[in-house]
């Protein structure tokens, strides 16, 4: 018998890395809030912090200018981690953070309740039951006036979101598997009948070399497949309404052989086959 000695490996410093937006505000007392006096105060800052290591700052001339997208897109480009520990940035987690209460110092407590102890059901408190707000319960990162401004940005955003989603819920949502164009539709009629019915496939089905294989769907198709998703997710009420769909669907990939793979608002991704 050989016992072998396995050293303690010594545990590495656990370092955080922490990107700065510097932001140039059109006011009068710029001085103080010139980029280079931002940018300094932020490296200072960061310094200070022996376990914070500084990936990037990235400056802006203002809030409005630029979307979720982009902000997304940057920071993926940047190399910095979301929250979960990945490479990519989505819109949703992007907006979650901006919408995160905590950077303005300020602390929402009972954000999900357990619905049945049981099963250890636990939802989102959309007021079903009280919920406690704490207000400088913490140092606010960013100041509470820009907050504030960011809250009334992306409500307008949402609400344009809204307008423009009027004309078709599955316009601009599904992905061929092929090529990756969007799907768009057409309306066909059953000659038989009369019957007239929307049909979906990729804009750029005859395109290249050889057409597309990802399959045509009629409207029902997808909102069966949308059923199906929520069943997966175990969902109570899996029924489709365009409400919910504009709620949590963010892209639907439509792959050859009828599976699709949707994306949704929080991140997860349920693939289906109809
Ligand atoms: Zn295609």
């Amino acid at each position: 018998m050989r016992i072998e000695e396995i050293p303690a490996s010594p545990k590495k410093p656990k370092v955080t890395r922490v990107a700065a937006y510097a932001r140039v505000s059109s006011d009068k007392d710029a001085a103080f809030h010139s980029l280079e006096a931002q940018t300094e105060y932020y490296q200072n800052y960061i310094a200070a912090h022996p376990d914070w290591e500084l990936v990037a700052i990235y400056s802006d001339n203002g809030i409005s200018s630029k979307t979720i997208n982009e902000i997304a897109a940057i920071l993926t480009s940047m190399g910095v981690l979301t929250p979960a520990g990945r490479t990519k940035w989505s819109v949703s987690t992007v907006r979650s953070i901006l919408s995160n209460e905590k950077y303005k110092g300020e602390a929402l407590l009972q954000k999900t309740f357990t619905v049945d102890y049981l099963t250890k059901e636990v939802r989102k408190n959309n007021g079903e039951v009280p919920s406690v707000r704490v207000r400088n319960s913490h140092e606010p990162i960013i100041e509470p006036e820009v907050f504030d401004r960011v809250q009334e940005i992306l409500a307008e955003s949402t609400k344009r979101r809204a307008k423009v989603r009027t004309k078709h819920p599955f316009a601009g949502r599904l992905i061929c598997g092929d090529c990756g164009s969007f799907y768009g539709h057409k309306v066909w009629r059953l000659r038989s009948t009369g019957e007239r019915y929307n049909v979906w496939y990729c804009n750029h089905k005859y395109d290249g070399d050889k057409a597309c294989e990802s399959p045509r769907l009629r409207d029902e198709e997808v909102k069966e497949a949308f059923e199906k998703m929520l069943q997966k997710y175990g969902d109570s009420n899996p029924v489709y309404t365009d409400e919910r769909w504009n709620k949590l669907v963010e892209s639907v990939k439509v792959c050859r052989g009828g599976h699709l793979i949707f994306t949704l608002t929080e991140d997860r991704v349920v693939k289906v086959t109809l």
